[in-house]
């Protein structure tokens, strides 16, 4: 099956606001074929579940290899300089931007059933082992936290400094 293009403004508009979701087995074809490390770990509250689903998708540009931001909007990382998805080409562009159409063509739920791929013990499995190895998402954060208090100990920064 061939997918439009998306070049129109409206469907470049879509991928400058938020990546698409991918199934874990889009995932996991992007991490064989080497993107890992332009993903990042991102989570949706599933109110019909009542439950936090997480999920691994193109990373919004700033947080490859880490976690979505508290507020997760901005471009993704696989738009190249002419705004289109460096991925058309390659077969593996993820189910959500695949099917997803500009002009409300979306099918219905589309958003929310991809999401619902990541609750399983296959999604569960591709985040903990590109979480593992190198540390990524919520496992890179940890380490980096520690490392960021050396710093600014080392820098005379630290909490309990009384002269600024
Ligand atoms: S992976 Fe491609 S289609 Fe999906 S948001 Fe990024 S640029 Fe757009």
């Amino acid at each position: 099956m061939t997918h439009p293009i998306c070049s129109c403004p409206e469907c470049q508009a879509m991928c400058q606001r938020r990546p698409c979701w991918p199934t874990p087995a889009d995932a996991d074809r992007l991490i064989t074929a080497g993107y890992g490390n332009q993903l990042m770990l991102d989570w949706w509250f599933d109110h019909e579940q009542n439950s936090t689903i997480y999920l691994l998708t193109p990373a919004i540009v700033g947080s490859e290899s880490g976690q979505a931001p508290a507020h997760p909007a901005g471009p993704c990382t696989f738009l190249d300089a002419n705004n289109l998805c460096h991925l058309h080409d390659s077969g593996l562009k993820p189910t959500e931007g695949k099917l997803a159409l500009c002009q409300n063509n979306t099918p219905a739920g589309l958003h929310e059933d991809v999401g619902r791929t990541w609750d399983s013990e296959t999604g569960r499995a591709l985040i903990d082992r590109w979480e593992s190895d190198p540390p990524r998402g919520r496992r890179r954060a940890l380490q980096e936290k520690p490392a960021r208090r050396q710093e600014r100990r080392k820098n005379g920064k630290g909490k309990n400094q009384t002269n600024p």
